[in-house]
């Protein structure tokens, strides 16, 4: 439920709702703004009838939110969330290009392709210590050791670093090292993960599963945020549909449905959502002419040599070029980079 209160209610007369709403076994929320103050009760919302709030001197509505998903919802959060991402910040005017390579392999593989990041305008690096490969046989990446050479190389770059983390028991190390934490596609659905994502206090790029409706990421999201961690960045990187000329099939109208329905800011990854390096251009400028807040690029400084996802990653100086039209787009949809 959405209680609006009054304009100039007295404190003492909000600390008392959010106590009753409590004692009737419901999460209270308290939204002061600038104008007046909303406040929140999430759960069962038939015990709510029993207070009467509607009757309340100092009450001026109360609406059910509509959304499965509640803290997410723009219904409840009508502004834009800002997630801050080591200074970065994600969801204002200014774009966010988070680049790098999709697997940290080595100290000079790292440090060449986050040059290169950084040159093409990435104000984040992105790198894969701990990789879910479909084979396991394939490259699983370097797990601890590798996620020290990230952190180590973004200091050296100057970018805050995010990297994903693939198992419960390895959030609190990723998050002590990593300044945003990503749980990729195909953890979506792993509710123990989301939830432990959520007790830490870092951000989380939420990418959406691979078989995810628009509606399952932000339940997805609703996990994490239900925990108390309201930094959440969405990421669209396709999914799968009867399409196989692509690696996947990127949703870009999932973009500017995310922004209506959500306050969470939304980036896209055209790596993975296209698999095809001279796809990821153009998809990367559809993007932001979507409406994105940001972009999360696969760049190497070799992609001949990469251990995983070569065929996908840009050259340094393709990554250079986009990164400049985007500089151009991007002032069109009213943002700049
Ligand atoms: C990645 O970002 O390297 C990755 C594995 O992405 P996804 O989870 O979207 O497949
Ligand atoms: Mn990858």
């Amino acid at each position: 439920m959405i209680i609006v209160m009054k304009p100039n209610v007295p404190d003492d007369a909000v600390t008392e709702l959010l106590e009753r709403i409590e004692a009737k076994g419901l999460k209270p929320l308290h939204m002061p703004g600038s104008e007046r103050v909303v406040l929140g009760a999430l759960g069962d919302e038939r015990v709510l009838a029993d207070l009467g709030l509607e009757h309340h001197p100092y009450v001026e509505s109360v609406k059910p939110i509509l959304a499965p998903y509640k803290l997410v919802s723009r219904e409840l959060h009508p502004h834009d969330t800002i997630v801050n991402i080591g200074g970065v910040s994600l969801g204002g005017s200014r774009f966010a290009l988070i680049a790098g390579p999709c697997a940290v392999e080595n100290e000079t593989q790292l440090l060449a392709s986050a040059k290169a990041a950084k040159a093409g305008g990435a104000r984040i690096l992105r790198g894969g210590a701990f990789k879910p490969r479909t084979s396991p046989y394939s490259f699983q990446g370097h797990g601890g050791d590798g996620l020290m050479l990230l952190a180590e190389v973004g200091r050296e770059v100057g970018m805050p670093v995010v990297t994903e983390v693939v198992e419960s028991a390895d959030v609190e190390l990723v998050a002590t090292h990593a300044d945003a934490l990503q749980v990729g596609a195909r953890n979506m659905q792993n509710f123990a993960l989301l939830k432990a994502v959520g007790q830490v206090r870092k951000p989380v790029i939420l990418k959406r599963g691979m078989a995810a409706k628009v509606e399952d990421l932000l339940l997805a999201a609703e996990y994490i945020l239900a925990e108390g961690n309201d930094q959440v960045v969405l990421c669209e990187r396709g999914i799968r549909t009867f399409e196989t000329a692509t690696r996947n099939t990127l949703d870009l109208a999932a973009v500017p449905l995310l922004k209506m329905l959500s306050h969470l800011p939304v980036v896209v990854d055209p790596s993975h959502g296209t698999g095809v390096r001279s796809l990821v251009t153009p998809m990367a400028l559809a993007g932001a002419a979507a409406g994105a807040d940001g972009l999360m690029v696969e760049v190497h400084y070799d992609p001949s040599v990469a251990l995983s996802d070569g065929a996908q990653s840009l050259y340094p100086a393709q990554f250079e070029a986009l990164g400049k039209q985007l500089a151009q787009l991007l002032p069109v949809v009213g943002r700049s980079l």
